[in-house]
C-alpha cells in the first residue's frame, strides 16, 4: 500500500501527465445541457486514507456534478431508514444495460435491477421522498456532514437543466408507479432525484466523504457511525457488481475495486481497509463513465495493488 505520501503525491501528478490527452478518447455528457459547457480538459484525482490523509493533484478542488454518485449516499440512507424492507422493492443483480434502459423494467414488473442504475435511484429517491420530511434538505445535510463541508451547494443550472430534459427518468418513475413500486407523486420524487444529481462536489470533497465505506460503516474523521458494517459490506458489493453500469465486469475484471461513476466525469473507488480514490474528467466513454477518470483509477491501483481480489 502507500508508505510515502510525498510519493504518492508526485505518482498521482505523474498519472495526470500520462492522462494528458486521453480526453479526447471521449464525449462530454450532453443529453443534459447543463453539463455540455464543462470544459473537457479539467481532471483532478484526490485518495483520502482512514487515517486521515487526503491528498490530490490537479483540479482535485473544484467542484463538479457528482451525479450518479449521488446514488451512493442515497442508498445508504434508504437502507439506514427502511432497513431490510428496501429489498423487497429492489433487486441487487446488475442490469448488464445502459444506466438509463427502461426495458427490464417492464419485465421485471417494476422492480429495478439494482439500486445504482436509474430505475433504482428513482426508488431510493421514493423512498427518501416518502420518509423523510424534508428528503432534499436531508441529502445535503448528509453530505456535508460526511465531507466535514459546509460549503457543499446544490448547482441550480444543472437542476433546472435535468428537469427540462427528464423525460426518460420519468418514464421509468411513472412505470414503476404503474405496479405499485413508488409510493410519493412522481413530480416529487424526480426533484429529489435530480437534486441529488445536481450537488456539485470536488474530488477531495468525495474521497474523504466516502471513507466509512473504506472503514466498515464508521466514518474514520469523526468516528460516527454512517452505517453498519453489513450495509457497508452490501454496498460494496453492489458497487463491485453494478457501479460501472454495463461496464462493471471488465472494471472488475480489471481494476477490483468497488466504484461508482457519475456523467459530470467522476470516478469514486473504494478501498476497503486504506481509502478512498476519486477521480474527474468530463469526457464520458460510450458506458457513461469518464475515459480519464477510470483510467486514472486503474492505473493507480495497478501500481499499487489495491485490487480486492489479490
Ligand atoms: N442525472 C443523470 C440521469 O439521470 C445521472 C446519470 C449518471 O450519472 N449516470 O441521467
Amino acid at each position: 500500500m502507500i508508505k510515502n505520501i510525498i510519493n504518492l503525491r508526485d505518482k498521482l501528478e505523474a498519472l495526470l501527465l500520462i492522462q494528458e490527452n486521453f480526453h479526447n478518447d471521449g464525449k462530454v455528457a450532453d443529453y443534459i445541457p447543463a453539463l455540455a459547457g464543462v470544459s473537457p480538459k479539467l481532471m483532478g484525482v484526490s485518495v483520502a486514507t482512514i487515517d486521515g490523509n487526503v491528498i490530490g493533484a490537479g483540479d482535485h478542488q473544484i467542484p463538479f456534478s457528482i451525479q450518479s454518485i449521488s446514488k451512493v449516499f442515497g442508498l445508504v440512507m434508504a437502507m439506514n431508514r427502511l432497513g431490510d424492507e428496501l429489498w423487497h422493492r429492489v433487486n441487487m443483480e446488475p442490469s448488464g444495460q445502459p444506466f438509463n434502459s427502461i426495458i427490464q423494467l417492464e419485465w421485471e414488473k417494476g422492480i429495478p435491477r439494482n439500486p445504482v442504475i436509474n430505475a433504482g435511484a428513482l426508488l431510493v429517491a421514493d423512498v427518501l421522498t416518502s420518509h423523510f420530511s424534508a428528503s432534499k434538505l436531508a441529502f445535503l445535510t448528509f453530505l456535508r456532514k460526511l465531507a466535514a463541508d459546509e460549503n457543499i451547494f446544490i448547482d441550480n443550472h444543472v437542476y433546472q437543466s435535468e428537469l427540462s430534459h427528464g423525460s426518460r427518468n420519468a418514464a421509468m418513475g411513472y412505470l414503476m408507479k404503474s405496479f405499485g413500486n413508488i409510493e410519493a407523486e412522481i413530480p416529487e420524487v424526480l426533484s429529489h432525484y435530480f437534486t441529488q444529481c445536481s450537488v456539485a462536489m470536488s474530488c477531495q470533497q468525495l474521497a474523504s466523504s466516502l471513507l466509512f465505506l473504506a472503514n466498515k460503516g464508521i466514518d474514520p474523521k469523526t468516528n460516527n457511525t454512517i452505517c453498519s458494517p453489513r450495509d457497508a459490506h452490501r454496498v460494496n458489493a453492489i458497487l463491485s457488481t453494478s457501479g460501472m453500469y454495463d461496464q462493471s465486469g471488465e472494471f472488475a475484471f480489471s481494476v477490483g475495486l468497488p466504484a461508482k461513476s457519475g456523467v459530470g466525469g467522476g470516478v469514486v473507488a473504494i478501498v476497503p481497509g486504506y481509502g478512498v480514490i476519486c477521480s474527474w474528467s468530463p469526457p464520458l466513454n460510450r458506458f457513461g463513465n469518464s475515459v480519464v477518470g477510470t483510467n486514472l483509477v486503474s492505473d493507480l491501483a495497478e501500481e499499487l495493488g489495491l485490487s480486492i481480489y489479490h
